[in-house]
């Protein structure tokens, strides 16, 4: 289970699964949608494992995710790069 959480109003929610997109340019979790049309984040910032419960959308391509990431590490969002890095 993962825990999310909105930045925006609040709320809270845990998935079971996630699916990871990149939305409006940012690496989203496509399950973590609340209703008040706002990402929710993950709680655990750190967590690792539950790979299982991870998968990519099938119309992220894996060039795509790498550019992303080179993106981030030119803009010093290294750490945020290499979360992706775990979740894949
Ligand atoms: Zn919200």
């Amino acid at each position: 289970m993962i825990k999310y959480t909105c930045n925006k109003c609040g709320e809270k929610k845990d998935l079971m699964r996630a699916t990871i997109a990149v939305i409006e340019g940012k690496v989203r979790t496509k399950e973590a949608l609340c209703e008040c049309g706002e990402y929710m984040q993950e709680e655990t910032k750190d967590f690792e494992g539950f790979p299982n419960l991870i998968r990519t959308d099938p119309s992220l391509s894996k060039n795509g995710v790498r550019n992303y990431q080179r993106h981030l590490r030119k803009n010093g969002r290294g750490s945020e790069a290499d979360d992706i890095d775990k979740k894949l």
